[in-house]
């Protein structure tokens, strides 16, 4: 198909699936408080942003059109950088070093932004409303509830750490979600050492004390496991000398390696490096019960066995897990039995209007990715004759690399070439099969493509790129209503408003303490030492969100150099 000749189709649609919405003027609604618009002529458009995170700080950051009233709401007055919350839980990097308030990143601004210290408990898609319950007591009438109407809803509420329902992980454990989790942490590490040096204790005893336990061998755990390795050999064992020889860190992963998303060097070379530095990773045992006292794990492999081991601390870093907010909305809107909002490569909530969802709580809906690329398939048989041409099938695969690269770079390199096998005669220039019989060659390809293609990862990068996405696709609103940019439209004419969210990946690091870290770059490029090390500084100073929290890290790095961690416990 001629890209060229559709370009000239310029169908004029909107990406909400309505004109403009009346903007209503804000009355209590169930008794609660109704929020009401700073736009006494009610020209602007509502949009309510929940959550303070990668996703919705990206976007709020993002955000230049002046024609938006903008309401952020989220229990959480501060942005914070995930990716240095392992570094919190040792004191190599101090809480407030790494939070910027929300107030500050939205102050210089030129778009109306209001903030609400408030979670929000229950959306309400059909009429347009979020509920929402302060953390705060006011002093006033009470009310602590409130209502707020909008005309755009941007869904940012990040995920909550999964405990898979297992007895004694939510009483017992750790988790390293937020910054009161690792100052949590922090002061656990030091309570145990100050614990096993009571002169009361038996060496017994005291190894129970200091065996501190991670369970989960991903990203995060790792990184948490090597910090708190460097921390006690680096500093605590000056302070502690007698419990140096207690100590033990045990990791728990469920698989048979650690580190699964990494290439596979990276992950045989933190296998080799933590049994070099005493860091006891036991795989395949899944861990089926936590007491105060012990964890009971079975054995993934050899039958099953279940075996118990005591502990002082333990930290659960398993992965992510729905919160109740967007499982009660998925209910509503007939998303049950998964794991995230599912929404299209848009970002918009399926079935629903003008309610966008982003990062930890979303994920892209794959099932309607396959349908898609079958209609790309009815579209270039333009003549319904049930035959395409061969250069009729490259294009169709030319649209599918740029509508979905994932797919399309899998096709390239897996199946294209049984595909056009299969569809070429002899000459290799006509398909013969009918296009109902390729559809259905072509839908098995795509099963397969299907289970090797992963859900975009729950990361920092994909929150960031989809909140300044979603806020360019804001800023640009009206000028693409009159241009629209995006592709065809399989349902209905015309092209879509936007062009699709597209995730680019820039590489992943993975911290393994003493100063090595393991780099894992587009292209399959791994570097691991400290070359590495020198990288990770520089893209994390580079990545942080204002100057003040930047010359903060830099100068908890370089203290951390010169005077080592702090142990103070408090
Ligand atoms: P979050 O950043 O979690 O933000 C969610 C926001 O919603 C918060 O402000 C929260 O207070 C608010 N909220 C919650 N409930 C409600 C509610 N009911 N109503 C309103 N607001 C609500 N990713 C990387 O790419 N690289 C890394 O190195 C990395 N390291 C990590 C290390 C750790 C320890 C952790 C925990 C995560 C790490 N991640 C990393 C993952 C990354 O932090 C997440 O993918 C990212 O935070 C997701 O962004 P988000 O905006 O969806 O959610």
């Amino acid at each position: 198909r001629d890209n060229s000749s559709l370009t000239k189709m310029l169908i004029v649609f909107t990406v909400s699936g309505g004109g403009l919405v009346a903007y209503s003027e804000a009355k209590p609604d169930n008794g609660m408080n109704a929020i009401t618009s700073t736009e006494a002529d009610g020209k602007k458009k509502r949009v309510v942003v929940l959550g303070t995170g990668w996703a919705g700080t990206s976007f709020l950051k993002n955000l230049k059109n002046s024609s938006y009233d903008v309401q952020v709401i989220s229990p959480r007055n501060y942005f914070a950088f995930t990716p240095l919350l392992p570094s919190v839980t040792c004191g190599t990097v101090e809480p407030r070093s790494i939070v910027e308030p929300i107030r500050n990143i939205v102050r210089k601004k030129n778009v109306d932004v209001r903030y609400w210290e408030a979670e929000c408990f229950k959306i309400d898609a059909d009429n347009k409303k979020v509920y929402c319950r302060s953390n705060l007591t006011t002093n006033l009438d009470g009310e602590e509830e409130f209502v707020v109407d909008y005309d755009y809803l941007v869904i940012s509420v990040g995920a909550r750490a999964n405990t898979f329902n297992i007895p004694g992980v939510a009483e017992n454990c750790h988790f390293l979600k937020e910054i009161e989790d690792a100052q949590r942490i922090r002061r656990t590490v030091i309570d145990c050492f100050e614990r096993a040096s009571l002169p009361t204790l038996t060496d017994e005893e005291r190894k129970k004390i200091l065996h501190f336990v991670v369970v989960g061998g991903g990203p995060t755990g790792v990184e948490f496991a090597a910090e708190l390795h460097d921390y006690v050999n680096e500093d605590l064992v000056k302070l502690y000398p007698k419990a140096k020889d207690s100590v033990k860190i045990t990791l728990l992963e469920a698989t048979d390696h650690i580190l699964n998303m990494f290439d596979k060097r990276i992950t045989a070379f933190a296998e080799e490096k933590f049994q070099r530095d005493g860091i006891d990773v036991k795989t395949g045992a899944m861990v089926v019960k936590v007491s105060d006292k012990e964890i009971s794990t079975k054995e993934v492999k050899n039958g099953g066995n279940v075996s118990s081991m005591p502990y002082g601390m333990a930290v659960w870093s398993t992965g992510i897990g729905t919160r109740p907010v967007i499982m009660d909305f998925m209910t509503q809107i007939g998303q049950t039995n998964r794991r995230a909002l599912a929404s299209d490569e848009w970002l918009r909530v399926e079935g629903c209007d003008s309610v966008y969802a982003l990062g930890d709580c979303a994920t892209i809906n794959q099932r309607k990715v396959v349908e898609d690329i079958c209609a790309i398939f009815r579209i270039a048989d333009k003549d319904n004759s049930g035959t395409l041409t061969v250069k009729e099938f490259q294009e169709v695969l030319d649209d599918i690399c740029e509508r979905y690269p994932q797919v399309g770079l899998y096709l390239k390199n897996r199946q294209m070439n049984s595909l056009v096998d299969l569809l070429k005669d002899s000459k290799g220039d006509v398909v013969k099969e009918s296009v109902e019989v390729d559809l259905e060659e072509f839908r098995l390809a795509l099963s397969q493509v299907d289970s090797q293609m992963k859900n975009l990862p729950a990361t920092a990068q994909v929150a960031a790129q989809q909140g300044s996405y979603l806020a360019d696709c804001f800023n640009r609103m009206e000028e693409c209503e009159k241009n629209p940019e995006g592709p065809l439209r399989f349902r209905g004419e015309g092209r879509h408003r936007f062009r699709p969210f597209r995730y680019k990946h820039f590489g992943q690091f993975a911290p393994l303490g003493g100063e090595q870290t393991a780099a894992q770059l587009p292209g399959d490029w791994v570097s691991i030492g400290q070359s590495s090390q020198w990288l990770w500084y520089s893209v994390y100073a580079s990545k942080l969100v204002s100057w003040r929290t930047r010359a903060l890290v830099i100068s908890d790095w370089g203290r951390r150099f010169i005077f080592g961690r702090d142990s103070s416990g408090i």
